[in-house]
């Protein structure tokens, strides 16, 4: 799909269920762009910020998903006391 569309990007910051968020967003659409995807050819806009912030949790998701756990050793239930 080729588009005839050369985005003016503002950053914007969005605010949406306390998740607080500095994207771009395109002066003329009013198309906002996912931080993570980028502006790319592969990049994804979105008009509202629930769509988006909706995606980018998903990002997050993903992240975990793939996030190898490893084990710690078994902590020892005691304070720890480290000077800050
Ligand atoms: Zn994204």
């Amino acid at each position: 799909m080729a588009l005839q569309w050369t985005p003016n990007w503002e950053e914007v910051i969005i605010e949406s269920h306390g998740i607080r968020l500095r994207v771009r967003r395109d002066k003329e659409t009013k198309l906002l762009a996912c931080p993570i995807c980028g502006e790319g050819d592969n990049a994804i806009y979105f008009f509202s910020v629930d769509d988006l912030i909706r995606h980018i949790l998903s990002h997050t998701k993903r992240i975990e998903k793939h996030q190898v756990f490893v084990p710690a050793k078994p902590v020892e239930e005691e304070e720890e006391e480290y000077e800050e």
